[in-house]
């Protein structure tokens, strides 16, 4: 095999389980990052900090890398146009254009017959007082929001009144939906109805954070078929390559929606190192080198709980695994509160 030099950009855990993937496959990795700490450093063979508009620095990148990848969505789009342009950005950059921007996201959704959660774009606090109908509901920033950041939950006008709410960015307003369960797809696709496709994971979460996951998910068959087929949807109208999540709701009806697609590897997909043959981090690094395809297997039933800020402590300070546990510490320099830190993966029945 010829030598391979992989480019990421981002350089938080899922760069560097990106990296810990590429190497078992004896590919290089060189992580484009603009924090200066950023942990992916210590697993990847080179690393370059600089800003998402550094020309001189990108192109540095871009000159040592053969296929660029990304970890994270809040990429500037002109950035990743400008290095498609010599080096193959995959997912491709327009994706992730799409994808980055809530409304649009959920416009191309439902295109395609998919439902998702009602939802109406905001522009000032005005157009919320005429929307009691969307009440409950949680306004979420268009762009740049993760792990629940930029969200406010609303359940009443008045509560505009005391949340400090920036009305100068553009939000969406999202109906609450009454959740029985929350489940995501994770799949790889390499190229035309050419895909592998992990099991659906059940999760769940705390203030907006993914706190567990599990496999299997315990839903009806009718959802795990669904939701597979949604997923396929998506990704094959993308004309998608490499990793990619779909984030669902359940309700109580037992109605299926999708709440938002995850262009890259996903927190919910990291008990697939350790439950499956093939990780979606390998997966991903397979499909967007144009590596061969390996039929998925499942090792075992697993779960994961992630370890978010101080809840790292005392695995640090003494590790005590069972046969079973796998313990992950993402070497974040700083403990921050409600900072993804690590993760433990626990097969069942192993
Ligand atoms: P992020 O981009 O931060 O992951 P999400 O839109 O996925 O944002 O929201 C994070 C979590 O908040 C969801 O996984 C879910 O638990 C809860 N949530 C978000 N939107 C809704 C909704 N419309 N109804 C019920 N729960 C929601
Ligand atoms: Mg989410």
């Amino acid at each position: 095999m010829p030598d391979i030099n992989l480019g990421i950009i981002g350089g938080g855990q899922l760069g560097s389980m990106l990296s810990v993937a590429a190497k078992k496959l004896n590919i290089k990795t060189t992580i484009y990052c603009d924090d200066v700490d950023a942990p992916a450093q210590y697993f990847c063979d080179d690393f370059i900090f600089g800003q998402y508009e550094d020309k001189d620095k990108i192109d540095k990148f871009v000159k040592k890398v053969d296929f660029i990848t990304y970890e994270f969505e809040n990429i500037p789009f002109k950035t990743l146009n400008e290095m498609n342009k010599f080096k193959p950005v995959l997912p491709k950059p327009s994706i992730n254009r799409l994808i980055q921007h809530r409304l649009a996201e959920k416009d191309f959704i439902n295109k395609l017959n998919i439902r998702t959660t009602r939802y109406v774009s905001i522009e000032k606090k005005n157009d919320i007082e005429a929307l009691k109908d969307f009440l409950p509901g949680i306004l979420k920033i268009t762009t740049m929001g993760y792990d629940g950041k930029g969200q406010f939950p609303i359940n009443k006008i008045e509560d505009l009144d005391f949340l400090n709410i920036d009305f100068s960015k553009k939000y969406i307003l999202e109906k609450l939906v009454k959740l029985k369960k929350e489940i995501s797809i994770v799949l790889t696709r390499f190229g035309n109805n050419n895909y592998e496709i992990y099991d659906p994971i059940e999760n769940t979460h705390e203030d907006q954070i993914l706190k567990h996951s599990k496999i299997p998910a315990n839903i009806s068959q009718t959802n795990i078929n669904k939701s597979r087929d949604w997923a396929k949807s998506i990704a094959e109208e993308l004309k998608y390559i490499g990793t990619l999540c779909v984030e669902f709701f359940i309700d109580r009806n037992e109605n299926l929606y999708v709440n938002e697609i995850a262009p890259r590897v996903h927190n919910s997909g990291h008990l697939t190192i350790n439950a499956y043959n093939v990780s979606q981090f390998e997966n991903h690094v397979r499909a967007v080198c144009s590596l061969k395809k390996i039929t998925l297997k499942k090792v075992s039933d697993a779960e994961m709980i992630n370890l978010i800020g101080n809840q790292i402590k005392p695995y640090r300070e003494n590790l005590r695994l069972n046969e079973n546990e796998y313990f992950f510490d993402y070497l974040k320099k700083e403990i921050k509160d409600k900072r993804k830190m690590g993760h433990i993966t626990r097969l069942i029945n192993a």
